[in-house]
């Protein structure tokens, strides 16, 4: 193969190193694949770029142009995926692994364009909860809302996963407006330098929203500021070094941290051999321990059962992995590839040999040489054994990056559930049982230790995304070791890189900031009906006031028989008299629903073409046989989801005869763009 030019993109142009270069081995051959190296790049003027160019033009997006954004941009990486599959054999990766990794990586950028789409509003300002009211008269109010950072995003990214791992962090952060300068590992950045060529290729993206360093980072970290972002994933130490730069102490610049995690997997107390469970949690830890060879940040590193079946695990486990087949990852049947490089191979039999003198290798030979392979980073899966988890401390400490896994007993759960705890803080976590009782007492125990749990069972494991595989809608972090980050989970992770502000003033001047109409606000009416408006007509805070009705005794009697909803308050004068709540008979909450939908309805067809749904309901005042209802129904905001249509959120509330608040509800509604 042909040695790579791998070339940094700074400030829109792609630029090789000035010298220093460094070779990239094959993990499979051990031949030099690429050169790289990014010497000679002005940092300062890569930050200034995103900061004055790219900045701006983000921002000046809407949250949907930048999921639409984003869509291209995952379509552009599929489109072009066996470029990238063609790659990502150098680093030992099998098809499965690089599915992983190259489709992983799209169908997190797809995952975030559809989020921003359907949870985020087709405007600048995201508003965060509700109002808080903050005064007797309502005329001064508090909204959280965020804003987009005005920096940069630093991405510092590991080997293990240079395409999933770069856009599982460009995602949340292009959506937010912000720019990013990638920094991917040297050992696989050939991949990561050729999925940014696609992205830009791809032509979707505004100038200096996207930049790439092939190398070290020089004084890069000397000149962030309080608008920018650093999300490094990797090692603890590398972490601790950049966490500690005295500008990120100075500037307050946020770190978001992945980094070691000894994540633990627990066979239930009731999961006994010959049940699923067990059959399921030896599938697992298998599985966890060969997929990409055991190096992902999520694998399982710690095995534990009770101690009366530790045998059968070990014995299980072991018969399993023998059938794994390591070999090039181009073979046919080869089911686990090689690590990623040499100096990995060499840094995971460094921490086996620790690991072993507190705990015994059960399976697998570290020292194993393949015959033909002698220069790959190719390792056999190493299936390690402790039974006394509480000194063996090092297996607790110790993070084998390969195919590697310490299985140990534990005595009762209150034990398992401190050894799982005594990780010191994990990525994730996996819990085998069949009883519920269970799974409460060790999330309950073990929770604050871990960012996520997956708890496994017959009922769920043929459709259970796996232990291992964080997901763009779940969190995506852990507490201590495991850097105290948090990523993705959906649009919290967007939130990362946006201000969270406390806004306060009239509800007027907050909604017409918002793009939201809040409670309180002007409600201008006119003499449009709003359903025969489409949604570009639609002005934030437009208000029907209808005419009101009286709601007779027949009425409610009509409905009760009607619907077979015959509840005492609503037909016994005598028993709900006798409520707390109410002073007689009162109409169904249904029935005042419907009856404000007919008040505001406009029937014939036109811009609304389905009801949706309604969210916040509440029925405030009770209404009874004689009173009357009025409604008043107020655009709140408006989203449009494609070219054909978009979601209508209305504030509905109802009112009695003496203006007293009966229920009010958000509706929405599809409506036509
Ligand atoms: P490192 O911490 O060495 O590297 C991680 C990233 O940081 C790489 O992009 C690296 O670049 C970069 N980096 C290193 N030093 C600096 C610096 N001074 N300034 C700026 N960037 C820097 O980890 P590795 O990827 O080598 O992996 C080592 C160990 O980390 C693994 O064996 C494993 O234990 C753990 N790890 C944990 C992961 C997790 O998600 N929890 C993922 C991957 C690894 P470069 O490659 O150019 O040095």
């Amino acid at each position: 193969m042909k040695t790579l030019k791998l070339l940094n993109y700074a400030a829109d142009q792609w630029v090789a190193g000035d010298g220093g270069l460094a070779e990239v081995h094959s993990a499979v051959t051990g031949e030099v694949i690429a050169e790289t190296g990014s010497s000679g790049l002005d940092f300062k003027a890569m930050l200034d770029h995103a900061r004055n160019v790219g900045g701006p033009a983000l921002r000046a997006m809407t949250f949907h142009d930048r999921a639409w954004m984003l869509k291209a941009l995952a379509q552009a990486v599929m489109a072009r995926k066996e470029e990238l599959y063609e790659l990502s054999y150098n680093s030992g990766a099998t098809r499965t692994d690089g599915w992983i990794d190259i489709e992983g990586g799209a169908g997190t950028l797809f995952s975030f364009s559809s989020k921003g789409r359907r949870e985020l509003p087709n405007g600048r300002i995201l508003v965060d909860g509700a109002m808080e009211p903050l005064s007797k008269g309502g005329s001064f109010v508090g909204q959280h809302v965020f804003t987009p950072l005005q920096g940069v995003a630093v991405h510092i990214n590991a080997f293990n996963f240079p395409v999933w791992g770069m856009l599982e962090k460009l995602g949340p952060t292009l959506l937010a407006g912000v720019p990013a300068i990638v920094k991917p590992a040297s050992a696989t950045g050939y991949l990561a330098e050729a999925c940014v060529r696609i992205m830009i290729e791809a032509d979707v993206l505004p100038k200096g929203a996207l930049q790439l360093i092939m190398g070290g980072v020089g004084d890069l970290m000397d000149h962030l500021t309080l608008q920018d972002v650093v999300s490094f994933t990797g090692s603890a130490q590398t972490a601790m070094k950049l966490q500690s730069h005295p500008v990120i102490a100075r500037e307050s610049v946020r770190f978001i941290a992945e980094r070691d995690s000894l994540n633990a997997s627990i066979l239930g107390p009731d999961a006994a051999p010959g049940t699923p469970e067990f059959d399921l949690f030896i599938k697992e830890v298998a599985r966890e321990m060969t997929v990409k060879a055991g190096q992902k940040c999520t694998a399982i590193r710690r095995a534990m059962a009770p101690a009366e079946h530790l045998d059968a695990v070990q014995d299980a486990l072991s018969a399993r992995l023998a059938k794994v087949k390591i070999g090039d990852p181009r073979e046919e049947g080869v089911t686990m590839g090689a690590l990623a490089s040499a100096r990995q191979l060499r840094d995971v039999r460094e921490q086996i040999g620790k690991l072993h003198k507190q705990a015994r290798i059960v399976s697998g030979n570290p020292d194993h040489v393949f015959p033909g392979h002698e220069k790959g980073a190719f390792i056999e899966p190493v299936l390690l054994r402790t039974d006394t988890p509480w000194t063996a401390d090092a297996v607790h400490d110790i993070e084998a990056f390969g195919p590697v896994s310490t299985i140990m007993p534990y005595k009762d759960m209150e034990d398992a559930i401190a050894l799982a705890n005594r990780g010191m803080g994990s990525l994730a976590l996996s819990l085998f049982t069949f009883d519920a009782r269970v799974a409460e007492e060790f999330v309950l125990g073990s929770g604050a230790y871990h960012g996520r749990m997956m708890i496994l069972d017959r009922t769920s494991a043929k459709e259970s995304t796996g232990h291992g595989s964080p997901l763009p809608v779940l969190v995506h972090g852990g507490p201590g070791r495991a850097g105290g980050g948090e990523e993705m989970g959906g649009i919290r992770g967007v939130t990362h890189y946006m201000q969270r502000t406390a806004l306060q003033g009239s509800p007027e001047v907050l909604s017409k900031v918002a793009h939201q109409w809040l409670p309180g606000a002007d409600k201008p009416t006119g003499d449009v009906h709003p359903f025969r408006k489409r949604i570009s007509e639609l002005e934030v805070g437009y208000t029907l006031k209808t005419h009101s009705r009286t709601v007779t005794l027949e009425d409610v009697e009509h409905f009760a028989h009607f619907t077979g909803d015959t509840f005492y308050a609503h037909m016994d004068e005598e028993a709900a008299k006798a409520n707390p709540i109410f002073d007689g008979r009162v109409a169904h909450g249904y029935l005042i629903l419907s009856f404000a939908a007919g008040l505001f309805v406009e029937p014939a067809p036109g811009p609304v073409l389905a009801n949706t749904g309604l969210d916040n309901l509440r029925f405030v005042t009770p209404l009874y046989p004689g009173d009357s209802m009025r409604v008043e129904l107020t655009v709140k905001s408006t989203k449009l989801r494609n070219e054909e249509m978009g979601e209508v959120r209305w504030a509905v509330y109802v009112f009695n005869q003496k203006d007293e608040v009966v229920a009010t509800y958000d509706l929405l509604t599809m409506n036509a763009p």
